[in-house]
């Protein structure tokens, strides 16, 4: 069989053996979590038990509103709250596209916020706000300064929202130690099932749901709870903290992949190479290349990454994280995003290493061995 390697774990994780055998579990669990006879109360008890494990994540201390996958949580929380929005132009597109009246907070070169163009924003806005900063970003793993973030923002009677999607399960997280109100989680990038996630807030926050209809989730997320997809996050939530002892070595394994990238093909450029990052996460571009067609190629060779431009009905989107940090045109467009996991190992990076020379020279971009 030729060997094949998953590097596209900010796309989604493989599913964990605790996270299959907990909705395993629980899809034999006949009760609707609403109903007060046993097999209700059954399922009512996985539903809670999943509630702890994921507030656990982020450190305890808060109300844990499950919902469909991050998009809703970002959406439930930034039109839950009726107050001028603020968020960063790399934002994801679910927080992007969650309202139209947001006002737009730059970045630098490396994709980090501008405090004083936050401080500036709020100023200017003259009440107080709702802003919304992610943890880390999913291109490029860049981290942002939450807590300093958090201190801004409340000084100027604001409410903070943090995407933490990429974040949660990579690296510690603890909501009120940082001072964050509310965050957004995603099960399927800890290595639990797709179509599940929560908004997790301080009990003190108030907000309106999207649906109205019925009482679940306090009244924020009407409709029968998605039961054995609940159990299954709750039980990748509590393995992945075991992950953040891998942090370093996974962090060594992306190094040693950016190092003999740029070794083999000496124009590579890795995106925000000096910025904090997460461990697992590289953004890296053959310039003048079409990431679109690396990304193929690598497939070709048994190697699944990500492009930082997407490409819809046949036009190159440029990615918006990419334009927002002023890069050049050759690099967003020839950028791919490499992104590890706990069980990746060298032979993957070997793998993706031996394509990605192969590939470039194939493209004529500057390999050491054309040069
Ligand atoms: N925010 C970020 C940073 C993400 O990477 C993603 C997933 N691509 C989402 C939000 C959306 O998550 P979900 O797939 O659960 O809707």
């Amino acid at each position: 069989m030729n060997a094949v390697a998953y590097l596209d774990w900010n796309a989604t994780a493989p599913l964990r053996a605790s996270a299959r055998e907990a909705m395993s579990l629980a899809l034999d669990v006949t009760g609707n979590p609403s109903s007060v006879h046993r097999f209700g109360r059954d399922a009512r008890r996985l539903v809670e038990t999943a509630r702890d494990q994921v507030e656990a994540l982020f450190g305890g201390e808060s109300v844990v509103v499950f919902t469909s996958g991050a998009t809703e949580a970002n959406h439930l929380a930034l039109r839950g709250i009726p107050r001028p929005l603020v968020h960063m132009a790399v934002e994801h597109a679910s927080v992007i596209g969650a309202r139209d009246d947001a006002v737009i907070c730059p970045v630098d070169g490396d994709g980090c916020i501008d405090l004083a163009a936050l401080e500036r924003v709020l100023l200017g806005i003259g009440a107080p706000a709702l802003v919304s900063v992610m943890a880390a970003n999913n291109e490029t793993g860049v981290i942002q300064p939450i807590a300093a973030v958090a201190r801004l923002v409340h000084a100027h009677g604001g409410i903070l929202h943090c995407d933490a999607v990429q974040m949660a399960g990579r690296l510690p997280f603890d909501r009120a130690a940082l001072g964050v109100d509310l965050v957004s989680v995603s099960s399927h990038k800890l290595g639990g099932p797709q179509g599940v996630g929560a908004l997790v807030m301080g009990p003190e926050i108030a907000l309106h749901p999207l649906a109205r209809g019925g009482g679940q989730e306090r009244g924020l997320r009407p409709g029968t709870e998605n039961v054995a997809g609940i159990a299954g996050f709750g039980a990748a939530s509590a393995a992945v903290t075991r992950d953040f002892a891998a942090g370093p070595a996974i962090a060594a394994l992306r190094d040693h992949l950016e190092t003999m990238a740029r070794a083999a093909v000496s124009r590579s450029v890795v995106v925000a190479a000096a910025a904090e990052r997460l461990p697992n996460t590289t953004a890296i571009a053959i310039p003048g290349a079409e990431a679109a067609t690396v990304v193929m190629a690598l497939d070709l060779a048994g190697v699944a990454v990500s492009a930082g431009s997407a490409c819809s009905s046949g036009k190159i989107q440029p990615s918006h994280v990419l334009v927002a940090m002023g890069l050049p045109e050759s690099i967003i467009r020839g950028t791919v995003r490499v992104s590890l996991g706990p069980t990746t190992t060298a032979a993957d990076i070997d793998l993706f290493l031996e394509a990605w020379s192969r590939i470039a020279a194939r493209l004529g971009n500057g390999t050491k061995a054309a040069a």
